[in-house]
């Protein structure tokens, strides 16, 4: 079915990130994926082609751009190359950059700002703890005020860029008697004194992320890397999380997408019993399905991503998008595993990495069941 979300420019901006991907990304994939990391000079290039200063404004390095379908055309292509460097540049420009370009003081701004943009400070952001991270209310990470400073004690895990990130967006409580209402932001730079990173951790899939604990322990940080008012925090994820739920459904949709295209490809070529394995009705009908499954997501997706570059997109909306994306990127590639036989469990093959890299879209940003919960409700339920 033609898309119709995107213009000239978006499409003009689509053949820059191809040639990144195939110039930058594709030479190095399996380095990234030796090194569990992506390197420094990529994200150094990556910056310097602008692709994360899309929504920061001018005077901060960026291009200042309101206009989502630029950010999305960025997600798609990445993640149809790997879903991992999809999620480190997603959560780096996507998720963390809004949070200081809208709640920033001018300060913040030109201290961070700029260095995110070239890609010379990675950023990360810790939500998750060990004892949880669907009840972020319940967060336990403290900052106690101590003169002009806050003091943080505690951790967070699964924190995607943690090994290597120059700043780190953390939730802490700042009053205890105040439930929901007593969490702040504050950004924390590397170096600080009682900041340390954990290992980085091994996963299932997606092993070019790095995903890493962070630990603080009486972290003296200064009053002026407060983000935000005090207290506010929990309304500000809720706020911010709508666009992480958009970003993960627009890689899920891309990346299942080109997995497919590439085993139609496959299933032309692969011969069992004298024909190629797509001509038996069994898998044509199935990749007829999947076909159908991934064009009626991707409509869903776009016309979320068109309300979003207006502001409109509701977190309810952005829920369905990302639970519903994600379980058909799953379905969808256990399938195309199932079409490649014995190759399809080869990590060798594209196809068996993105099986495993597709796992955890249902388990992050929010997992499947809280979106449900929030669907839920808006029904009254
Ligand atoms: C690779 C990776 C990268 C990540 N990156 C980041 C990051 O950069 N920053 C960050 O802050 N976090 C990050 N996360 C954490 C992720 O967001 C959490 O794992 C997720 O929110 C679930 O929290 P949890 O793991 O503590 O599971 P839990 O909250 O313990 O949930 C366990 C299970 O119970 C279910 N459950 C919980 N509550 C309910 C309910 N009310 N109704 C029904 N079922 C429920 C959950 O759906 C889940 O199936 C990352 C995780 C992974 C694996």
């Amino acid at each position: 079915m033609p898309r119709n979300l995107y213009g000239p420019d978006h499409e003009a901006f689509r053949e820059s990130v191809r040639a990144f991907v195939d110039r930058t990304l594709k030479p190095r994939g399996e380095q990234m994926i030796a090194d569990k990391v992506i390197a420094r000079d990529i994200w150094l290039e990556a910056g310097s082609q602008g692709f994360f200063g899309l929504n920061i404004p001018e005077e901060f390095g960026g291009a200042g751009i309101d206009d989502y379908r630029f950010n999305a055309v960025l997600a798609e292509e990445i993640s149809k190359f790997t879903a991992a460097v999809g999620s480190c540049f997603g959560i780096h420009a996507d998720i963390c950059a809004p949070y200081i370009v809208h709640l920033g003081t001018e300060e913040q701004k030109q201290r961070w700002l700029p260095g995110i943009a070239s890609g010379e400070k990675i950023i990360a952001i810790g939500m998750t703890e060990p004892s949880g991270g669907s009840d972020l209310a319940a967060l336990k990470t403290t900052a106690v005020k101590d003169g002009d400073d806050w003091v943080l004690n505690g951790s967070k895990t699964f924190i995607t860029n943690g090994h290597q990130c120059d700043l780190a967006i953390v939730a802490a409580r700042t009053d205890p008697a105040k439930g929901a209402k007593g969490i702040s932001l504050f950004v924390l730079e590397a170096g600080m004194e009682g900041f340390s990173k954990g290992n980085k951790l091994d996963k299932v899939g997606q092993p070019e992320s790095d995903t890493s604990e962070l630990f603080f322990e009486n972290v003296r940080v200064p009053a002026d890397h407060l983000l935000g008012p005090e207290g506010m925090g929990f309304i500000e994820m809720m706020k911010h999380l709508p666009q992480e739920r958009i970003g993960a459904a627009i890689g899920n949709v891309a990346n299942a997408k080109q997995i497919l295209a590439e085993t139609v490809e496959y299933a032309k070529e692969r011969k069992a019993f004298g024909q190629p394995i797509g001509q038996f009705q069994h898998n044509k009908f199935k990749l007829a399905e999947m076909v159908t499954a991934i064009e009626v997501a991707e409509a869903y997706v776009d016309d979320c991503v068109a309300a979003h570059s207006e502001h409109k997109l509701s977190p309810v909306e952005a829920a369905k998008a990302k639970w519903w994306s994600s379980q058909v990127q799953c379905d969808v590639l256990d399938e195309c595993v199932q079409l490649h036989g014995g190759y399809g469990f080869m990590n060798e093959y594209r196809v068996a990495r993105a099986w495993k890299d597709a796992r955890v879209h249902k388990i992050w940003a929010g997992s499947n069941e809280i979106m449900k919960e929030l669907i839920g409700r808006e029904l009254g339920l």
